[in-house]
Parts: structure tokens; C-alpha cells; sequence
């Protein structure tokens, strides 16, 4: 037995001399200390030893393991350590080495011209209002003055989701929402999303509106002009020729559009402008008193104005664009320019 304890002892050492891996080290530590280890083995025959010399071999086989385990335990943290020092090494960096650089990404050209416009109306004083683009047929059309059989719906190619449940063609809708919870003076802005049944160079299924709206007592025309020749300003530049032209709109009467001159040939006429020398930028005009009664507005004490302007029609004109899919087909190429 002693001679097998000192042998245990002995060999342990040498076992460990070479190991350099934690699998291996698994090996020997199950040689020694596991189930069917040296140890273990010897612990189990103390029952055949004589009852006067158990306590003694006991203590000296108990020696042993101790021993034996705190140079697996420093075997283990070797590995451990040179494991470490290894990885570190491979993973080392190099900090002299030039940077990649992290592409930073910029604003759609829509969303900047979108933040532009409802900037210029916030300085203004307007508030900005939302609603949902999955719109009730009333709100979009009924309200708006557009009964079911006007010809006005065949002017907007709707998107119907059942006989009442559209996705909104304007940002009007909004004004009826606002109006119907909120008592005049109202001065808002509604920017969103508004879709129709449309594809070509100047129109996409998906498209941006903004539409505004002020109501209180005392509303002209004049304050009209006032409010969209300060936007057109704003937008466009100081020396910005405009031009109200009679139009209609079921909303508003009387109804205008608005025209800026075309900058390409000052005004002479060109192919960008038809050869008018004017190019449309937004609609406009006094609500109808039928859009003011179905919210319950008195329309012997309050007057009102409406306007509302497509951000990728504006944004075509400011920046030259002829054909709107370019917004929408993400060429990076072409959005890198608006940065
Ligand atoms: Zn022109």
C-alpha cells in the first residue's frame, strides 16, 4: 500500500511534465482521482486493511490526493494561461494600420424636402396634424364634399380595401379629423403618405402630400395669398415669380392653383414647362361651406383656407428631377447627390 501511495505520488509529476492541453489534462486527472482512478482504488482496498493500520494509510492516502490535486489545479490555470497569452497575440491589433471609415447614412431626399416645408409652415405658426393612411370613405371623400356619385372620385384612382375603407388619395382627411375635435382658430399642417392606382414619370402609387389648413373668424383670400407667397418664398427663394390661377377643388371655392415661374427659361418658355413659363406647385382655396357644415362649424362667423402640395412634385421642381421613380428606386448614386 505505502509503496503504492509514494508511486502515485511520484508519477503525478511526471504525467503533467508534458501536458499542454485541457482534454489531455482530463485524461490524467481521471488516471488519478476519477472513478476508477489510482486513488480512488486505493481508498476502496482500505477496507481490507487491518483496522490499526487504517487511520494511519488513511491519512497518507488523503495526502496523496491533496497533493496530487493542487498540481492539477496548477496544471489546469497553466493551460489556462498560456491559452490566453496565445489568443491575445493572434488578436492583436495592429494600430498603425489605416481606418476603413464607417459610411454615414443621410436623409432621403423626400424627408429632407418634407422637414424643409413643415419647418417653414412651423415658423409660420402652424401645427403640425396626423391621421391614419387606411382611411374611412367618409372622412376621404363624404366630408370632403365628394358625394359617391361625383366625378371628382374618378379624378383620385383609389385604392379600395372594402365599399368603405380606402387608403387615403389626399392628406385632406385630416382637416375633417381635426375639425370635428377642436373648435376655430385651427392652423395646421398635415404631412403623410397618400396613395393611388397611378404609374408613370410624374406619378407613383405611394406619394407624399401636405396639406394645411387655417379656419377662424375674419379669413380672406388675401390672407391666402399672404401665407403662400411667404411658403413659396421660403421654398423656392425671395425673387420667386407666383401666380394664383382659378382651378377647382370640391373642398374649396373659390379654388386656385398655384404656379411659380419656370427658372429653367425665365418665364420664356421651354420643354420642362410646355412652353408656358409657369410651373404648378400646389393647390389651393377658400373651404366650402358644405366641408364646414358636416363638422358643425358656424359658416356665418368662420371662414377658412385650404392648400395641399405633392413633396415629390415640389422636390422635382427644386432639384431638377424629371422623373419622379427616381425617389423610390434607392440608386445610391442619385440619393448620394441630396447629401
Ligand atoms: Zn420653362
Amino acid at each position: 500500500m505505502n509503496d503504492k501511495i509514494k508511486e502515485a505520488k511520484d508519477k503525478i509529476a511526471e504525467d503533467l511534465k508534458n501536458i499542454m492541453d485541457e482534454n489531455t489534462l482530463q485524461q490524467v486527472k481521471a488516471k488519478y482521482v476519477g472513478k476508477k482512478g489510482l486513488i480512488t482504488d486505493l481508498l476502496k482496498s482500505m477496507r481490507d486493511v487491518a483496522a490499526e493500520e487504517r487511520r494511519e494509510l488513511g491519512k497518507k492516502i488523503n495526502e496523496a490526493k491533496n497533493h496530487i490535486e493542487i498540481l492539477l489545479d496548477q496544471k489546469s490555470d497553466e493551460i489556462k494561461k498560456v491559452l490566453r497569452e496565445k489568443t491575445l497575440l493572434e488578436e492583436a491589433t495592429d494600430f498603425t494600420l489605416p481606418g476603413r471609415g464607417m459610411p454615414i447614412g443621410a436623409k432621403h431626399p423626400i424627408t429632407q424636402v418634407m422637414e424643409e416645408i413643415v419647418y417653414n409652415f412651423e415658423r409660420m405658426g402652424f401645427e403640425v396634424a396626423e391621421g391614419p393612411e387606411i382611411e374611412m370613405d367618409y372622412y376621404n371623400f363624404e366630408a370632403l364634399n365628394i358625394p359617391k356619385d361625383h366625378p371628382a372620385r374618378d379624378m383620385q384612382d383609389t385604392f379600395y380595401i372594402s365599399d368603405d375603407i380606402v387608403l387615403r388619395t389626399h392628406t385632406s382627411p385630416v382637416q375633417v379629423r381635426v375639425m370635428q375635435n377642436q373648435l376655430p382658430p385651427v392652423k395646421i399642417i398635415a404631412p403623410g403618405k397618400v396613395y393611388r392606382c397611378d404609374s408613370d414619370v410624374s406619378h407613383t402609387p405611394m406619394f407624399h402630400q401636405i396639406e394645411g389648413l387655417l379656419v377662424d373668424k375674419n379669413i380672406t383670400f388675401g390672407n391666402l395669398k399672404s401665407i403662400i407667397t411667404q411658403f413659396i418664398n421660403l421654398t423656392f427663394g425671395e425673387n420667386t415669380n407666383i401666380r394664383f390661377r382659378p382651378s377647382f377643388f370640391p373642398f374649396t371655392e373659390p379654388s386656385a392653383e398655384v404656379d411659380i415661374e419656370c427658372e429653367i427659361c425665365s418665364g420664356k418658355g421651354c420643354r420642362v414647362c410646355k412652353d408656358t413659363g409657369w410651373l404648378e406647385v400646389l393647390g389651393c382655396g377658400m373651404v366650402d361651406p358644405e366641408v364646414f357644415k358636416s363638422v358643425g362649424y358656424d359658416t356665418e362667423v368662420y371662414s377658412g383656407f385650404a392648400f395641399g402640395m405633392g413633396v415629390e412634385r415640389i422636390t422635382m421642381l427644386k432639384y431638377g428631377v424629371n422623373d419622379i421613380r427616381l425617389f423610390f428606386e434607392n440608386d445610391i448614386r442619385f440619393l448620394r447627390q441630396f447629401v
